[in-house]
């Protein structure tokens, strides 16, 4: 009773519109809430981390013992099997592409006068196309600032120019410094390479170069040629425009494709700052052809519900999800070394709190309003690969979905003060989340590198991406009973030593009290949403507020 009450509190002092509206947590609620156990989270992930999954690579033996487990865990706690087409399973392709990039690409003034580019060292190019070849010849190169086309600040790069057809030369991130533009510092998705490749693509380009600058990529050049050497993953193409080629120039050859073309590239640039730039077509063609290895490989993402209580409400729904894949094995293990990537952390920590909030949410009688989706996503470390599959194919339309709590890396280190919510800020969420927070007597506090574009590298961002509003944490560093630093040195010794290595493994120095408290605040955060009125909203002039519009609208409009 003492929670129900501090809830009610902590919601008016959260001075949220509908916040007298707002259910405060019944006993039998917080009733359920403790019975998310450390215990349970420890026994799930031993399962899911364990040596015989050889690390859940996707499409691998490992990755079906891992389906089967949450299957049989799902089954268990009286879920329904909830795959769009029926069953626990929804199948998708995933395809690989290994593209061989010419030692030297070639672009050429009109005078004649031309530079060859070397790959990896000024490049680096691969295929948007699943084809035996993906190829530019003799195209025209146009500088066109961010590539940014965002209504909602008046800004359009490619307004008046037609690039169809050509190559395009965009600088990275987003105009940073208008606190009332793109969000200031904030690297928003119009600051991602993904957005710039998908947009130049919108607007009918073959072809886009990226400019690298280590502070507008937030990482040196090394890891672009670390990250696009090798098989690149993708969903297969269901329509739409695509990229022949995408590429990556260091900035030393891109001023010197500007200066071919007779332009300054820091004149150029400056001149993108300015709402109202124009793109400048710069007179140079570009040759490049690149040939590809395509591979295909099945997976699936494993979705489980508990059906709504409310005859009107359950229509609509709350999603849960957490990724079971991670990478598999090491190909290129000495004899005797440790070649398997258990991912114990990530995540099958986070699969085994959605089971634990599952476990907690199917103990309700009666059910929660809203109906309650489980989605155990596949190929996320290929690129949210399952969640982008999961959105583009959903169990129920998006216009319908109230929220999507994504669950990634358990705290492993006891209980916090604190939680990080990424993206907060962004959506009303935050009132449920500062006052189930305060229930707890913790805070939320918010990301400490917004610049880093968290919030567009898990498996929240495809669903926010059509406008469904997200929740996305991060473990809390301000740890109960230890001295200051602790918390951050215990993730920082994570992130050197373990993240994506084969010693990311379950732990007996493991202290899962925290990840308990974690997902019982995910549990009460589900419900919440699941059992309010109303559906939470992005903030006006969100980035995601038009997808979610267009959402509901289409939601609205069906039977
Ligand atoms: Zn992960």
């Amino acid at each position: 009773m003492r929670r129900a009450m501090l809830v009610a509190a902590a919601l008016v002092l959260a001075g949220a519109a509908q916040a007298v509206e707002k259910a405060a947590f019944t006993p039998a609620e917080t009733a359920a809430a403790e019975r998310i156990r450390p215990e349970a989270i420890r026994a799930h992930t031993r399962a899911l981390a364990d040596d015989l999954l050889e690390g859940r690579g996707t499409a691998s033996r490992g990755e079906r013992l891992a389906q089967l487990y949450i299957v049989a865990q799902m089954e268990r706690l009286g879920l329904q099997p909830a795959a769009p087409a029926g069953g626990w399973l929804q199948p998708l392709e995933v395809v690989g592409i290994t593209s061989r990039s010419p030692e030297t690409i070639r672009l050429r003034a009109g005078s004649g006068e031309g530079i060859d580019l070397r790959a990896r060292e000024d490049f680096v190019a691969f295929s948007g196309v699943a084809e035996p070849e993906a190829r530019v010849a003799g195209t025209e190169v146009v500088f066109a600032g961010y590539g940014i086309v965002a209504p909602e600040y008046g800004w359009d790069d490619y307004k008046g120019t037609d690039v169809k057809g050509k190559v395009v030369l965009l600088m990275n991130n987003d105009p940073e410094d208008d606190p009332q533009l793109f969000a200031g510092k904030t690297r928003l998705y119009y600051g991602r390479w993904d957005y710039k490749y998908e947009t130049a693509a919108r607007q009918g380009a073959a072809g886009a170069i990226l400019i690298h600058t280590t502070p507008s990529a937030g990482y040196p050049w090394t890891v672009v040629q670390s990250s696009w050497s090798g098989e690149q993953f993708t969903l297969p193409h269901e329509g739409g425009p695509q990229l022949q080629v995408a590429a990556w120039a260091t900035e030393e050859a891109s001023r010197r494709i500007a200066t071919l073309g007779g332009q300054d590239l820091d004149a150029l640039r400056a001149a993108a700052q300015k709402r109202g730039f124009t793109a400048v077509p710069l007179g140079v063609t570009l040759d490049a052809a690149l040939v590809n290895e395509v591979r295909r490989k099945s997976t699936a993402n494993v979705l489980g519900r508990l059906p709504g209580s409310d005859p009107a409400l359950s229509r609509e729904a709350v999603i849960y999800t957490a990724h079971y894949d991670h990478l598999g094995m090491k190909d290129d293990a000495k004899p005797g070394e440790d070649a398997i990537f258990n991912g114990a952390r990530d995540n099958a920590s986070g699969v085994a709190a959605m089971l634990e909030v599952a476990q907690a949410m199917a103990s309700l009688s009666p059910a929660p309003r809203r109906s309650v989706y489980f989605v155990a996503a596949a190929a996320e470390e290929q690129g949210l690969l399952g969640s982008q599959y999961l959105t583009a194919h959903p169990p129920m339309p998006l216009g319908r979905v109230a929220l999507n709590v994504n669950i990634d890396e358990m705290n492993v280190w006891g209980r916090t003060r604190d939680l990080i919510m990424i993206g907060l800020g962004k959506s009303s969420v935050d009132d449920w989340v500062q006052a189930i927070a305060e229930m707890q007597g913790r805070h939320v506090v918010p990301d400490a590198s917004p610049d880093k574009g968290f919030f567009y590298r898990s498996d929240q961002f495809p669903l926010a991406k059509a406008g469904v509003p997200a929740a996305y944490f991060e473990a809390g560093t301000e740890i109960l009973g230890q001295p200051a630093g602790f918390g951050e040195q215990k993730k920082k010794e994570y992130d050197d030593r373990d993240y994506h290595q084969p010693s990311d493994e379950l732990r007996p120095d493991w202290d899962l009290s925290g990840a308990a408290e974690d997902t019982r605040f995910f549990f009460y955060l589900g419900l919440q949403a699941a059992n309010a009125p109303a559906m939470p909203v992005w903030r006006p002039g969100d980035e995601f507020e038009a997808a979610r519009k267009k959402s509901l609208a289409d939601a609205a409009s069906l039977p």
